[in-house]
């Protein structure tokens, strides 16, 4: 595969997706950073274009709860490039907490609106994303897609807290499921994985992995060769139970 693959970052200004940006960048394919806010977009553009990564990466704003901004960033990918190879669905919210950053371990406690806006975020954002962009990748019968989830979301280790959360990574693995097989006569692989615990704002700085070890897997889903897995949920490269 040549280095004119084209690859979508959702939630790429900080975190998760800013390290998944570059680590796609450094093995040469073309970034396309997007994030809800153009200041914090631009800023970590201009962060990742430093050195040997400039020109590859650029900038689109992309708030992944509106269905108008997620055809605006279609549109122009396909007038701007012509092709997409990649989408990373990273962007995601974490709102079951109290104020003081405590879970809220009761589904009693469970606030409705937060449930609301987390499914938003984190389910029903990806799955506009695959609506609008997988007929671009179609058209070059490539394709490859990474849902970034949580072991919070797997059912066979469920359990309490974090309601929201958990109902949103859940539903996101089912939705990899779903995608994965409609797809899977036109090489994209479409595959979830957990990152681990990593030192983000949404980790913390008690979490046990850099960014850099959190996007290893994301990255090497995310380039995977022609006939590789779908359809799996995955940490540390390895196939986990849903
Ligand atoms: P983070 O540092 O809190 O970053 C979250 C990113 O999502 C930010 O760029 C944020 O943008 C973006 N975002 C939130 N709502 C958005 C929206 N409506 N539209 C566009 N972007 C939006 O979190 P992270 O740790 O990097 O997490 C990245 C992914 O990894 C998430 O899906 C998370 O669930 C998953 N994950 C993380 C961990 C961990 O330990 N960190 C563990 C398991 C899974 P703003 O800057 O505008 O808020």
């Amino acid at each position: 595969m040549s280095d004119d693959r084209v690859a979508v970052v959702t939630g790429a200004n900080r975190g998760l997706g800013f390290e998944t940006a570059r680590q796609l960048a450094v093995r040469g394919l073309r970034v396309i950073v997007t994030a809800r806010e153009p200041k914090s977009g631009k800023e970590a553009v201009d962060e990742l274009n430093l050195g040997a990564n400039k020109r590859k990466i650029s900038f689109h704003l992309l708030d992944v709860t509106s269905q108008k901004s997620i055809r605006q960033l279609a549109l122009s990918v396909r007038k701007d490039f012509g092709r997409l190879d990649v989408l990373v669905n990273n962007a995601g919210v974490l709102l079951d907490r109290h104020k003081g950053g405590e879970p809220t371990n009761s589904i009693m406690d469970a606030d409705m609106d937060k449930i609301r806006l987390t499914m938003e975020t984190n389910v029903y954002g990806p799955l506009m994303l695959c609506q609008e962009l997988i007929p671009l990748m179609k058209e070059h019968n490539y394709g490859r897609i990474v849902n970034v989830s949580s072991g919070l979301g797997q059912l066979a280790f469920m359990g309490r807290g974090y309601t929201g959360y958990r109902l949103s990574k859940a539903a996101l693995n089912a939705l990899t499921c779903i995608v994965a097989d409609e797809v899977k006569n036109a090489n994209i692989l479409v595959n979830a994985c957990c990152p681990g615990w990593v030192r983000t704002d949404m980790g913390g700085k008690n979490a046990t992995r850099s960014p850099a070890e959190g996007a290893d897997t994301i990255v090497w889903l995310a380039t995977l060769p022609d006939g590789g897995p779908s359809g799996g949920f995955f940490r540390d490269r390895e196939r986990q139970p849903w």
